[in-house]
């Protein structure tokens, strides 16, 4: 799992390149090595879950603070489509905090995940807690990466 730190500091990115250029280079399905273990490890300690809209807003209700900011995977793709992720509580404070995203409110957030219906939406676990909701972009996600690499890692939030 990621720290709140590695999100604010920018290091999170470093462990998502990594990843994926992991992908890039190996065989599917991915080989029972060392490397690959790791790499599994390090992905299933973030916990992600697929969410239904509604599962989302049940986390964005329950927030003590919500942010909204460019998801953290798009700066190794600057060019690519922009699209932003949902924070909440304390990575919420501290992103907003390092200029990374700006303060939202319930309604604001909502319409913003409306409007990203077409995005699988993700929760991860950042410092223990589940607190980043990202309208995912498969083709750039560490994630579904992995999936199409057989490495089921996402699971639907029941
Ligand atoms: S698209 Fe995937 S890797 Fe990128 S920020 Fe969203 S959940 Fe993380």
């Amino acid at each position: 799992m990621a720290t709140i730190e590695e999100y604010t500091g920018g290091t999170i990115q470093k462990g998502i390149q990594k990843a994926l250029m992991y992908f890039d280079t190996i065989s599917s399905p991915v080989p029972d090595d060392e490397k690959s273990r790791h790499i599994r490890q390090k992905i299933d300690a973030f916990e992600p879950f697929l969410l239904t809209p509604d599962q989302a807003m049940g986390y964005i209700r329950s927030a003590r603070s919500i942010a909204i900011g460019e998801r953290v995977c798009r700066a190794l793709n600057p060019g690519s489509l922009f699209t932003e992720s949902v924070f909440l509580d304390d990575l919420a404070i501290e992103m907003v905090r390092a200029g990374k995203a700006r303060n939202a409110g319930v309604e604001e957030a909502r319409i913003y995940l409306e409007k990203s219906s077409k995005h699988p939406l993700i929760i991860s676990k950042v410092s223990g807690k589940h607190q980043e909701i990202c309208p995912s972009v498969p083709s750039e996600c560490v994630y579904w990466r992995a999936e199409k690499k057989g490495i089921h890692c996402l699971k639907r939030k029941a």
